[in-house]
């Protein structure tokens, strides 16, 4: 089902009560017009001149909601039926009735945009367009002379039929709208459920290898045995604080995410050493790329430093950096930092698994991944953390790749001191 936004909603509401109206206004323009003819009568001719106002200001109307100007379109139709109520009360004094009426039905215009329970909008609208049709039903045979019975019967017949009508599509957009609602809300909590299992998972995976490597380490030293070696109960100590650190940092992204939904991640901007910074963090990846089999390289040839929050632009690269080693398959990692006028330009480039073109926009989205979660862990929120960080100190950040091609991330920051963007997740606090 195509998604309409709630302001297409509105002017759906608007535009198909003026589909109603315009058919009735013309119905009545015509009827009036033809009795004018008949009779000869200037009074008439003048409800005929009223309804017409009425009408080329309804089908004005119905253009400017098409244009989306629906505001625009409801106060036309209102000015347009108060200029109907007085050219009618000069000419047709006796019509005067009739043509309150018609102001009664356009409150019934202007009822989609009052906020009230659905069904009460439904039946007042339908009301007053009946106790419309009924009254100028009933008024119009004894102020003038009687039409012939098929004529009002069949005008009362369409008239209901259009009351009916509308009522019917007003109905039918509500119906679209929550079923819209629903939609979304059913996608939320599915969401939800999943990141939760996710998100369990994830955060037991460090807590078994740290248990082992806790029980193992009690053991020996409880009960040394021939084979009882610092350097064994040290290795057992690096694992266990590298799951500990695991662990700290699943619980930061959490907050994080947060953070971010709640508009207070927090900046704090400072003149900080680039090219330093970015050297610390590669050599603190390094025993990680020893592991995992991948040379990791930096090219940085250049002083690059400006106003940044360090710990933030660290965040940047340790999640752009522990994703090339994740995915990168062993193969060589680069990472390079330049200076680029007033901009620095950070790429970090694997020779991995690569990624979906179709993907490359959708990883940046919070628990957005591209890979299945039984060959890599993870919850999908580096990379959308990454990009709060980077838009938010002015920058930006995009990723380049095909499958099995390897991947290349651009970070571009400014180097001076920038206000951030507006925006409920943008929001840096003074350093
Ligand atoms: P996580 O790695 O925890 O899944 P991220 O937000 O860091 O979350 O990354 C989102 C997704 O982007 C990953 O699941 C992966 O599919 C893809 N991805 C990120 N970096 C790379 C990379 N260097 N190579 C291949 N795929 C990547």
């Amino acid at each position: 089902m195509r998604e309409f936004s709630e302001e297409e909603l509105k002017q759906l509401r608007l535009g198909q009560f003026l589909q109603y109206m315009l058919p009735i206004a013309v119905g009545f323009m015509l009827t009036y017009a033809a009795f004018a003819l008949v009779l000869r009568s200037v009074a008439l001719t003048g409800g005929a001149g009223a309804i017409l106002v009425y009408t080329v200001a309804l089908a004005r109307a119905r253009r400017l909601a098409a244009r989306g100007q629906g505001e625009r379109a409801a106060i036309l139709t209102g000015y347009a039926l108060l200029a109907m109520v007085l050219i009618g009360s000069l000419f047709v004094h006796f019509l005067l009735v009739a043509l309150l009426m018609m102001p009664l039905a356009g409150v019934a215009l202007l009822l989609p945009y009052l906020e009230r329970s659905a069904l009460a909008r439904y039946m007042l609208a339908a009301f007053l367009v009946d106790v419309w049709v009924t009254v100028v039903d009933g008024l119009l045979p004894p102020l003038v002379e009687q039409p012939p019975l098929l004529l009002q019967r069949t005008v009362f017949a369409l008239a209901a039929v259009a009351c009916v009508g509308l009522t019917l599509r007003m109905l039918w957009v509500d119906a679209v709208r929550l079923r819209q609602s629903l939609a979304r809300a059913e996608e939320a909590v599915a969401t939800r459920d999943e990141f939760l299992s996710v998100a369990s998972h994830e955060l037991k995976t460090p807590l078994t290898p740290l248990n082992i490597k806790l029980h193992t380490l009690r053991r020996e030293l409880s009960a040394p045995s021939s084979t009882f070696s610092p350097e064994r109960s040290l290795g057992h100590l690096d694992m266990a604080q590298r799951q500990v650190k695991k662990l700290a940092e699943l619980v930061e992204d959490l907050l994080d995410v947060s953070r971010i939904g709640a508009g207070k991640l927090e900046l704090y901007p400072t003149q900080v050493d680039l090219a330093t910074l970015v050297q610390d963090v590669v050599r603190r990846f390094e025993p990680e790329a020893v592991r995992v089999g991948s040379a990791l390289e930096l090219e940085s040839d250049q002083p690059v430093s400006g106003s940044v929050d360090p710990k933030r632009f660290e965040q940047v690269l340790d999640n752009l950096l522990s994703n090339a080693l994740k995915y990168g398959a062993g193969k060589p990692v680069r990472v390079r930092l330049e200076a680029l006028g007033a901009q620095a330009r950070l790429t970090v480039r694997d020779e991995g698994i690569g990624i979906a073109t179709e993907a490359l926009e959708r990883i940046f989205r919070r628990f957005e991944r591209a890979v299945s979660g039984r060959n890599y862990g993870g919850l999908g929120l580096g990379l959308y953390i990454t990009r709060q960080i980077v838009e938010a100190s002015g920058g930006t950040v995009r990723a380049i790749s095909a499958p099995g091609q390897g991947a290349t991330f651009t970070v571009e920051l400014p180097l001076e001191v920038s206000a951030p963007p507006p925006g409920p997740e943008h929001r840096a606090a003074p350093g």
